[in-house]
């Protein structure tokens, strides 16, 4: 079976020599050669006239499985390289769940938990992934509301999907895996911040982990939006973190909204560095997934250092109109 693998993943595994100036914490491994949807924002897109060994900023060349396989092995017994974690990013393809569930059992036994990123499924796939011994399940929503998602990702985009269904779907996967489904968000598709908090108190109350992205504008695709203002960016991250992260008792009193803009957080000093970093499943950086290595850094893929902390705690009080 051939895969694709991020850039970093196969330079960490020594299947590629370079270097690099963060490796990933997770490994990165891509199904599916074509996808059959058509996601405005997405560089694999039916429609998308993107190189197509890109996803997003990442460039994802091809390998076979064995030797993939292989090298994890290798890496870890020889060299002692520790992943904490293995994701599979899935295009929908035929036959997606039945190769899934193959490729999660193999690579379970490594011992590295394994999450995968999949299309709504319904109950009876979601417990196949399940019994093969996958960690996590990840359904994207990537957009933040509904008329945001009917535009991107449902019937404006071309693909046969609604809302309603993903919700469902996720809720499903929270029920089949729970405390064990992620989402994804793409933020800077001009959603509201009332929408961004909306949606992340429906994963909340589903113990539903949130995956911050910003939205990458590229040549091919067909969405043409900005990458979000970085001030923005840090408030949703200060909020996803005293949401969900914080263990600081933030209520819904705790933050106000006006018009569609957040103008007050409590509790700002609560904020962890961690805050500013890759969020989503335990273990996943996602290196310069969303920017340059040069910068503006959405998410930082490593710990931040104190001016980087101080500077981001500056620019969500900034955004509430505090400084
Ligand atoms: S948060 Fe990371 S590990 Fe989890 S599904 Fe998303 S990309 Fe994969």
């Amino acid at each position: 079976m051939k895969i694709r693998l991020s850039m970093g993943t196969a330079i960490s595994l020594g299947l590629i020599k370079a270097s690099q100036s963060v490796p990933p914490t997770t490994l990165y491994i891509m199904l599916g050669k074509n996808c059959v949807n058509n996601c405005a924002f997405c560089t694999q897109a039916r429609e998308s006239q993107a190189p197509e060994d890109r996803l997003s900023r990442v460039n994802w060349p091809e390998f076979q499985w064995d030797e993939f396989i292989g090298q994890v092995k290798e890496s870890m017994m020889e060299r002692e390289i520790k992943f904490k974690r293995a994701c599979f990013q899935t295009l929908a393809y035929e036959g997606m769940v039945d190769e899934l569930a193959q490729a999660v059992g193999e690579l379970k036994k490594t011992g590295i938990p394994v999450s995968a990123a999949v299309k709504p499924l319904d109950k009876k796939e979601l417990e196949i992934l399940m019994m093969a011994g996958l960690d996590r399940i990840g359904i994207a929503l990537d957009a933040a509301s509904q008329p945001v998602f009917e535009d991107v990702k449902g019937m404006g985009a071309g693909n046969p999907f609604t809302w309603e269904e993903h919700l469902a779907s996720l809720d499903m996967a929270s029920q089949v895996f729970p405390g064990r489904t992620s989402t994804h968000l793409i933020i800077g598709m001009e959603e509201a911040d009332q929408d961004v908090l909306d949606i992340m108190n429906w994963c909340l109350e589903r113990e539903i982990t949130v995956g911050l992205f910003a939205y990458t504008p590229f040549r091919g695709v067909k969405a043409g939006f900005s990458p979000p203002d970085v001030p923005r960016y840090r408030t949703i991250q200060a909020l996803r973190y005293l949401l969900f992260d914080g263990d600081v008792g933030f209520g819904p009193d705790d933050v106000a909204v006006q018009g569609s803009r957040i103008v007050r957080i409590n509790g700002l000093d609560r904020v962890g560095q961690e805050a500013f970093m890759t969020s989503g499943c335990a273990g996943c950086n996602r290196p310069f997934y969303n920017e340059k290595v040069s910068g503006p850094i959405y998410n930082y893929p490593r710990p931040l250092d104190d001016r980087e902390y101080a500077e981001s705690i500056n620019l969500v009080r900034r955004y509430l109109g505090e400084l």
